[in-house]
C-alpha cells in the first residue's frame, strides 16, 4: 500500500467534510459502527486507491485523519 490514513474514530462527527473533499470517492461512514460520540465514523473503502493527497485531512474540523505518505519508486 503506498499511503496510509489512521482514523481517530471516536473524535469523528460524521458530518461527511471529508467524503466530499475526496477525489476519488473512497471514504464514506461506516454504517456498521458506532463511536462513542454516537456517529457513524469515516472510514476508508479502497485504501489501494488513495493517493495521499490529504485533502480529506485539510477538511476535517476534528482533526479525525492523518495521512502518512509512503515513498515508492516501483
Ligand atoms: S488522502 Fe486524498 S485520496 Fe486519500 S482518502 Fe484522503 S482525500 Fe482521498
Ligand atoms: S470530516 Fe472529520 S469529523 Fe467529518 S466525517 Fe470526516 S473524519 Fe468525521
Amino acid at each position: 500500500m503506498k499511503n496510509k490514513l489512521t482514523f481517530d474514530v471516536d473524535r469523528c462527527k460524521g458530518c461527511e467534510l471529508c467524503i466530499r473533499a475526496c477525489p476519488v470517492n473512497i471514504l464514506a461512514l461506516d454504517e456498521k459502527r458506532v463511536n462513542i460520540k454516537g456517529y457513524h465514523p469515516a472510514y476508508i473503502m479502497e485504501p489501494n486507491k488513495c493517493i495521499g493527497c490529504a485533502n480529506c485531512a485539510l477538511m476535517c474540523p476534528d482533526v479525525v485523519i492523518k495521512v502518512e505518505r509512503v515513498k515508492s519508486d516501483d
